[in-house]
């Protein structure tokens, strides 16, 4: 089954209690083709780059079969540059610098070969352009899944509100549920939130794990309890990337079927925080995803006997 993803490819720049990074590659759509590619090939990436990316990380989407024939290269023009310093707990961040920069006047362009896609990745990236990219595609693919954050709620809520009426799934974090919704209960911030379009809602937690609902039903993941959080940027789309990689390779849109992408999703997002930005997401083998979806498995199985 073939999945598309549209998301932003950047430079970042990472403070966090372990150390600081100069440019490095990162982006919405990197950490989600990187991710879904460990379940489903090819993975075909609707972006957009400066003259001056990475011309290494672009081989390296090639070798796993990530294709880029939908990334627009403005040759004169700067990548996407964002920079991010985390606090204490990891768990909380502030933006230091957005420079959209080639973003600024993105307008992304479908390939024929891209066309007839059944699964849809609308990852961060201004929600009018994500609207468009639906727009562009011939035939509405089986599912949509979208990201976004707090800076589009800041600046282009109405268009946001456009856009996720569109989709299927909504994947954000619980301080944006809480924003998006004016409601602090998450429970009652998923139902505003699923009135507003989407089916299916994913609350992420970041350490304390994701919750999935739906109209009847809700399902939480945990995170893997780790020594060690290096630094969590991309982490929400590495786990995006993993749930929609994972529905994809199986077809199953059902909610049994999304809380085992659930679970993939955490098990991808599980080795990204380990190293800094995709280091850890270039070359795990299949022996390791299996092994850590497995831990995943062994941390919530219990047995019990109902009085
Ligand atoms: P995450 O940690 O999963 O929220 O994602 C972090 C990634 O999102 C970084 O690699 C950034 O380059 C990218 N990012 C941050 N802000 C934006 C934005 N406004 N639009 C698109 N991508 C962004």
């Amino acid at each position: 089954m073939s999945l598309t993803v549209v998301g932003s490819m950047a430079f970042d720049a990472l403070e966090t209690p372990f150390g600081k990074t100069d440019k490095i590659v990162g982006g919405a759509a990197t950490y989600i083709s990187l991710a879904a590619s460990y379940f489903v090939k090819p993975v075909n990436v609707v972006s957009v780059v400066g003259g001056d990316f990475d011309q290494d990380h672009i081989k390296l989407m090639h070798e796993r079969e990530i294709s880029t024939e939908g990334v627009q290269v403005k040759e004169n023009e700067k990548s996407f540059f964002w920079s991010g310093r985390y606090f204490n707990d990891m768990n909380s961040r502030e933006t230091l610098v957005t420079e959209l920069n080639v973003l600024g006047d993105f307008d992304p362009a479908i390939p024929d070969s891209y066309q007839g896609c059944e699964f849809l990745m609308l990852g961060n990236l201004a929600p009018a352009v994500q609207r468009s990219v639906i727009e562009r595609l011939h035939n509405r693919p089986k599912l949509i899944v979208m990201d976004t954050m707090n800076f589009w709620m800041n600046i282009a809520l109405d268009e946001l509100k456009e856009t996720m009426a569109l989709v299927d799934v909504l994947s954000i974090n619980d301080e944006e549920a809480r924003q998006l919704s004016g409601e602090y209960s998450l429970v009652k911030a998923a139902k505003k939130i699923m009135a507003m379009g989407p089916k299916f809602l994913i609350i992420k937690k970041g350490e304390h794990g994701a919750l999935l609902f739906s109209e009847d039903k809700v399902f939480f993941a945990p995170a893997l309890p780790l020594e060690e959080v290096f630094d969590p940027t991309g982490a929400g789309d590495t786990f995006a990337g993993g749930f929609v990689g994972y529905i994809a390779s199986t077809g199953d849109t059902s909610f049994e079927n999304m809380k085992r992408a659930v679970i993939h999703g955490s098990a991808l997002a599980s080795f990204c925080v380990e190293k800094f930005g995709t280091e850890r997401l270039k070359d795990l083998s299949q022996e390791e995803v299996a092994a850590r979806v497995q831990q995943f498995v062994d941390l919530v199985k219990f047995d019990t006997v109902l009085q």
